[in-house]
């Protein structure tokens, strides 16, 4: 099969990673179209029908990256793994940068990734093959059962490569006093022995998109 030279794109954008442990750290995305998943807390669901959103050649998101001086490119969704994603991690390395992919970890990867972020959905359950790759794992936390779900669930023991097990409220309950002492429980608890980090969406904290939108103005 031909490499394919376009992709389906929702948007990109130069920001800063709101979520993990690249948090806070600049980084210009590839949001991309298609995810069959169909989460019901998803908060992209603009991007799950692969037709809509612009096909872009993969030389423009290239020079669109290029233009900006981060570093770190991230590849996001959507379900970015749905698409082929070679010919974008070469160029995109030749170019200079590091690429980053947020995944659900439920279809194979096609391409070179210098950081892969996990995210497993109850909906479709990781790959143990790809899960195995994680660098990191965020596992969001819609109720306090959420975490003994996914724990029971995640490699034992973990691979080498997975630096931090992300335990991150789903946004609608970030202010949920029960997730919230579920989550910090289960830090105190399994902190030791398990990389398990609290967190946040940061980026919707500072509501950097409407900031962002305000100073290109
Ligand atoms: S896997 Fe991600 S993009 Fe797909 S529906 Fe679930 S939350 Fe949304």
């Amino acid at each position: 099969m031909p490499v394919p030279q376009t992709l389906p794109v929702n948007e990109v954008f130069y920001a800063f990673q709101g979520e993990g442990l690249f948090m806070g750290c600049a980084a210009f995305f590839i949001r991309l179209q298609g995810c069959p998943i169909r989460c019901a807390f998803c908060d992209s669901a603009s991007t799950w029908d692969s037709k809509n959103g612009k096909r872009m050649r993969i030389d423009s998101l290239v020079a669109a990256a290029k233009k900006e001086p981060a570093n770190i490119v991230v590849i996001t969704g959507g379900e970015p793994a749905v698409h082929d994603l070679r010919a974008l991690c070469q160029k995109l390395h030749a170019a200079g940068k590091r690429v980053h992919i947020e995944t659900s970890g439920a279809f194979a990867l096609r391409g070179k990734f210098d950081f892969i972020t996990v995210s497993p959905k109850k909906k479709r359950p990781p790959l143990p093959k790809i899960l195995n790759k994680a660098d990191e794992i965020k596992l969001i936390i819609d109720s306090p059962a959420a975490i003994a779900y996914w724990l029971k669930r995640l490699p034992s023991p973990l691979p080498k490569k997975t630096k931090a097990i992300l335990l991150q409220p789903e946004f609608s309950k970030h202010q949920d006093p029960r997730v919230l002492n579920a989550i910090t429980r289960a830090v105190k608890t399994h902190g030791n022995s398990l990389p398990l980090r609290a967190t946040v969406q940061l980026h919707k904290l500072y509501n950097a998109d409407a900031l962002d939108k305000r100073a290109r103005k």
